[in-house]
């Protein structure tokens, strides 16, 4: 029944895109699951692979890697297209252990600090997994980073978040700051 409203629902897109006169070749392609790993590094040198995506028509790909060193050299070179994703390791011997290991989290929030990366994954884990250390952390940072959108949408700022007497010493170092500039 799933499937066959899918069906339906791409019919209808199909149905909508023909009418509005767009052919398929119009139509922008966003791959959504790439990986750029070290071993398409030789092979697929950075602007062999994004004449490849021209080749394709995919306008925009969302990108991981193992290591991350592969998704940095291609959003290098197309920051605009290259959505960059961040995967939990640093090399493939992390894929087993990294739910456990709190070097992990450490790897990641010091990534992070680059502040280009839309997420972070692809990763593997089992249904065990789920309570280990490493992934709970991660659904602590994505829960800060939502809390953080919802502040900007009710007009909060990050010191408004702070204890009162740390939020007055913060203010006064503000207002000192904006005397002197
Ligand atoms: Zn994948």
């Amino acid at each position: 029944m799933r499937i066959a409203r899918s069906i339906l629902l791409g019919t209808a897109c199909l149905a909508a895109a023909a009418a509005q006169g767009w052919a398929a070749q119009d139509l922008p392609i966003f791959d959504a699951h790439i990986h750029y790993s070290d071993q398409a590094w030789g092979p697929f040198p950075p602007e062999l692979a994004l004449a490849i995506l021209d080749r394709g028509g995919v306008s925009r790909a969302f990108v991981s890697s193992t290591p991350d060193d592969g998704t940095l050299l291609l959003h290098a070179k197309a920051p605009n297209r290259i959505v960059p994703v961040l995967r939990p390791y640093r090399t493939r011997d992390d894929m087993g252990s990294w739910t456990k290991d709190p070097t992990i989290l450490t790897y990641v929030e010091e990534r992070l600090r680059r502040g280009i990366y839309r997420g972070v994954g692809e990763f593997h884990m089992g249904a065990g997994g789920v309570g280990d250390p490493v992934p709970r952390a991660f659904v602590e940072l994505a829960a800060v980073c939502l809390q953080h959108e919802m502040d900007h949408l009710a007009g909060k700022l990050f010191i408004d978040r702070l204890p009162p007497l740390r939020r007055q010493l913060v203010k006064k170092r503000l207002a000192k700051l904006a005397q002197s500039a």
